[in-house]
């Protein structure tokens, strides 16, 4: 008889919280998005996961007892050995949430806890773009930028917690000052809020990054330069992980990668320009595969893995 094992994997953002049931197999059996409003209430996003442990194993005619493990992904830095969420920018009250002790005595199962941009490149590794590498770097532009690190097939963390952190590497000499605390940061040149301040001294007022994205894919000259001009700085600041990690593969993802091949093919260029005589092209610069789920199903596939090592 098939292994009745689940996973439930939830990728808790500020607004919105993804959830997937997913089985031995790692298939996505249902998944749905809930609102986050109340999480600062820790009760209530306890109470609201549960539900939605009902509904998912419902909908997928599973049973609820043949839930194994449950992981959540959070936007900020985690403390994975200890189950901590250290602290969030966009959910309050949860500064050094001991949040594993917290949902394993309300849902009855093992659950860990990490950063989300982790969890992306974990499911990036096992389904997705970096699949088949065992060293890959997965970078996630929007609000911020995030980035998970896999070396030897595994999640890297580092005891600071910040492994993978690439939107704050410096680019800029001069700053600007970063919410992080540091200066100069890449979030602070690549995240949405600079691309849209940047969009509203180069364009017509109003137009917001989709539409110059669409501008760039149907080849208008300076929508491609400003997607060009982006993939350039990530490119460069992705050249010193390349010089200190050695990933094979960079998988870019989030909102802003949907500017798509102008993006990438800029990054990859300047990331070759950088590059060592020796690895020139041999790092492959690709698209993200998993879209907006790949933080709920890297979560999800976190849980069943932890159970199995
Ligand atoms: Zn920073």
């Amino acid at each position: 008889m098939a292994d009745p094992s689940l996973y439930l994997g939830a990728d808790v953002g500020g607004t919105f919280t993804k959830i997937v049931l997913i089985d031995h197999d790692g298939r996505v059996l249902s998944k749905e998005t809930i609102s986050s409003r109340g999480f600062s209430r820790k009760p209530v996003f306890a109470a609201r996961l549960e539900e939605a442990v009902g509904r998912l194993c419902e909908r997928a005619g599973r049973r609820r007892r043949d839930l194994i493990a449950v992981g959540v992904g959070v936007p900020g830095p985690v403390d994975f050995g200890r189950g901590l969420v250290m602290s969030l920018t966009n959910i309050r009250g949860w500064t050094r949430f001991p949040l594993v002790r917290f949902l394993r005595r309300r849902l009855r199962v093992p659950v860990f806890v990490e950063n989300d941009a982790n969890c992306m490149a974990l499911a990036e590794s096992r389904r997705g773009a970096a699949r088949g590498y065992a060293y890959a770097l997965c970078v996630t532009l929007g609000t911020g930028v995030g980035g998970g690190l896999i070396l030897d097939n595994k999640v890297y963390r580092g005891p600071l917690f910040l492994g993978g952190e690439v939107g704050h590497i410096p680019v800029g000499e001069k700053g600007p000052s970063c919410s992080c605390g540091g200066a100069g940061c890449l979030e602070r040149f690549v995240g949405n809020a600079a691309l849209a301040a940047r969009a509203r001294r180069t364009f017509e007022k109003g137009l917001t990054l989709e539409e110059i994205s669409a501008r760039a894919r149907a080849g208008d000259r300076r929508a491609r330069k400003f997607w060009q001009e982006a993939g350039t700085l990530i490119g460069r600041a992705l050249a010193g992980v390349v010089h200190t990690c050695g990933p094979e593969v960079i998988v870019i993802g989030g909102g802003v990668a949907a500017a798509g091949r102008v993006l990438l093919d800029a990054a990859a260029a300047s990331l070759r320009r950088h590059a060592m005589n020796q690895i020139k092209g041999r790092v492959k610069v690709r698209k993200a595969l998993l879209g907006n789920d790949a933080g709920m199903i890297g979560a999800a596939l976190l849980a069943k893995e932890q159970m199995s090592l």
